[in-house]
């Protein structure tokens, strides 16, 4: 068998700037070796080869604009602990610009205040952007989980619900809109924030067609809060999907320490 070294490696350079007392500044360069996650489409990793220098400036940016763990990758071979919880959860409130379905509901400070800025621009559009499901617990989880697989069997509630500690609701930055069913999709709201979300830092995490990558089926209403920079970075190299981009930024981070 033969193995497409493109597609597992890529090679990149790193800048050493040495300043001395005169002021005059030395450049060197060392190469360094990135194992790509086998995940991430080769068409993908080749354009990133080819624009390199680019790229790293993008991932830069990003990776120095991430606060309180926004872009930690969580999916089924990625758990978080049992006991994480984020630290910063603000309850949502009915006097903001949303409109909220149930009185339970709470994000982090970031992500609700993300939430309020795009409410309010839906809203002056008309548009009132309903919140069904926010952070939730790792027992919350698990017994919403055991339910799902009373009802329709393991197989079928694991493309649709997330074993504890595998769910992106337990960061405390993801949102369930509207209905939480595929309807949701063609409503105003639906389509609104699948055109504009991404200008508030909000990306849709399982996109249409994309159930053998993320593990779960289209879940149209479903976005998590990852900020305006990285879902441009995602858009930009990652044909616009969350999974890609979090499982390289994993590994990009793993492979540095
Ligand atoms: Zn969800």
């Amino acid at each position: 068998m033969t193995v497409n070294m493109n597609k597992l490696f890529f090679k990149y350079y790193i800048i050493i700037t040495v300043f001395f007392f005169t002021t005059t500044a030395l450049f060197s360069a060392e190469t360094k070796t990135f194992h790509v996650p086998s995940s991430i489409p080769t068409n993908l990793v080749d354009r990133i080869n080819k624009n390199m220098p680019e790229f790293l400036q993008d991932l830069e940016r990003v990776l120095q604009s991430e606060r309180n763990n926004l872009l930690v990758l969580v999916d089924k071979r990625h758990p978080l602990p049992e006991d994480y919880k984020p630290d910063n959860l603000h309850p949502l409130s009915r006097k903001r610009a949303y409109a909220l379905n149930r009185n339970d509901l709470s994000l982090t400070n970031d992500a609700e205040a993300a939430l309020q800025r795009m409410a309010q621009a839906a809203r002056k559009e008309g548009i009132t952007l309903l919140v069904s499901s926010s952070y939730r617990s790792y027992l919350y989880q698990k017994n919403l989980f055991n339910r799902y697989v009373r009802e329709s069997g393991e197989k079928e509630a694991e493309r649709f619900s997330a074993r504890p500690g595998t769910s992106q609701h337990q960061l405390g930055t993801v949102i369930d809109f509207g209905s939480i069913t595929d309807a949701f999709a063609d409503t105003t709201a639906g389509k609104w924030i699948y055109r504009h979300g991404s200008e508030y830092g909000w990306s849709l995490s399982f996109p249409k067609g994309y159930e053998a990558v993320t593990g779960y089926i289209w879940e149209s209403w479903h976005y998590r809060y990852i900020g305006k920079e990285a879902c441009a970075f995602q858009k930009k190299w990652f044909g616009d999907i969350q999974q890609y981009m979090l499982e390289f930024i994993d590994a990009w981070k793993k492979q540095q320490k």
